[in-house]
């Protein structure tokens, strides 16, 4: 179903902005008009990294007159290998002023806000208020939800995008009018239960893949902006790069959404979305209470001369980029599963790691429950002992 033009056209295009956006106006479907709305629009990016990096790019390059970009983090040198709005030389920066530096040489026409930020619950609707639309760049299901719900409650339209590995998703979500289509909580009810979807930190993305899917949600953001083409409203675009296949997927509006549906019962944000999409299960958070050691008191008890069996519950990948000395590789789903468990000795300590502490936590509980008692595992991961004890590792 077409929709009408979500922006009004702005008064005139200058010389300049004729002569820059030629190839636009020269598109009977965009033309000046289209070009007009462009430059009235104001659109929101929520995280300057892989998917919002082509994002903006695109965004700013098509002449969107106001790009808000949220993100609170600074630039990794593990963010340059998809993350391409920023350089070398940003490593270290704001990854909200590297990403407005950025757009400012791509396009010194669109006028860019800043909210170096974290996206809450306290902020995110005076922030969204400021938009005609959201361009949702997030990797983390707490801010998903935080995204979802509040875009729903203010009628907002939003493009939704998801990478992991070889694969992608994209839609258009817009509960309210003239849409009328389905939510982020159609599709996903729930969460997924911690620790079962790794992130892309965790399980790794292609990272051609951010082009591929956040130029989808640029495209999209476009047509619903100058109201041409069918949006990808009540659609689910996956894409699948190894097998290089998009299809999509008709996705309804589910009468009993508790957000958007007729018998809507969430009529407010929730109270803490990261207690909603739990960070670590509580089972783990109790594993792991007095039995955390830090990366440095690991250090102590390897020097001691302590007899260690030091468990390293990562995938085979990421044990071969960086690893704790004297470790041995038991994949956290062996431990979970129990078929690791006869692996473990009786009379050693144990001391499990991972990345960064959460799959560690959940195998510590499965070990504990199976009769461990002792066993421990170390805060901050592999990550923890290259901040802490041998900076000379790589990070990833
Ligand atoms: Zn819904």
């Amino acid at each position: 179903m077409p929709l009408p033009p979500l922006v009004q056209p702005a008064e005139a295009l200058s010389v300049d902005e004729i002569r820059r956006y030629s190839r636009h106006l020269i598109i009977p479907d965009v033309a000046t008009a289209g070009q007009k709305r462009l430059k009235n629009a104001r659109v929101l990016c929520v995280g300057a990294g892989g998917l919002g990096s082509p994002a903006m790019m695109y965004l700013a390059a098509a002449g969107v007159g106001t790009l808000g970009i949220v993100d609170f983090d600074t630039v990794d040198e593990s963010n340059l290998q998809r993350q391409v709005i920023h350089g070398q030389s940003d490593v270290g920066r704001s990854k909200a002023e590297s990403a407005a530096a950025s757009i400012r040489e791509i396009n010194p026409l669109v006028q860019v806000v800043i909210h170096n930020t974290a996206l809450d619950r306290d902020n995110v609707f005076e922030i969204f208020r400021g938009y005609d639309l959201i361009v949702d760049g997030t990797d983390n299901f707490a801010t998903r939800y935080l995204v979802n719900d509040a875009a729903v409650l203010l009628g907002k339209p939003y493009v939704w995008g998801s990478i992991y590995r070889f694969d992608g998703q994209a839609s258009v979500f817009w509960a309210g009018e003239p849409a009328n289509g389905p939510c982020y909580r159609c599709l996903y009810p729930e969460p997924p239960p911690p620790g079962m979807v790794p992130s892309c930190a965790e399980g790794g993305v292609l990272g051609v893949l951010c082009a591929s899917i956040g130029s989808i949600q640029v495209t999209e953001a476009i047509k619903l902006l100058t109201g041409v083409g069918e949006p990808l409203v009540g659609r689910l675009m996956v894409y699948d790069a190894l097998e290089m296949s998009y299809r999509t997927i008709t996705v309804r509006k589910d009468p009993q959404c508790v957000l958007c549906g007729p018998n809507a019962t969430q009529t407010e944000l929730l109270a803490d979305y990261e207690d909603f999409c739990g960070a670590v299960s509580e089972e783990a958070v109790s594993a792991t209470l007095g039995a955390t050691i830090t990366a440095t008191e690991l250090k102590e008890w390897q020097d001691a001369g302590k007899d260690l069996f030091l468990v390293d519950v990562r995938e085979p990948a990421e044990y071969e980029i960086v690893r704790i000395p004297n470790s041995v590789l038991i994949p956290k789903g062996e431990v979970v599963s129990g078929e690791a468990l006869a692996r473990l000795p009786q009379d050693r300590q144990i001391v499990l790691y991972c990345k960064s502490g959460v799959r560690s936590a959940e195998a510590l509980a499965a070990v504990k429950a199976a009769g461990f008692r002792d066993a421990v595992h170390v805060q901050g991961g592999v990550l923890g002992w290259v901040r802490l004890v041998d900076p000379s590792l790589p990070a990833y």
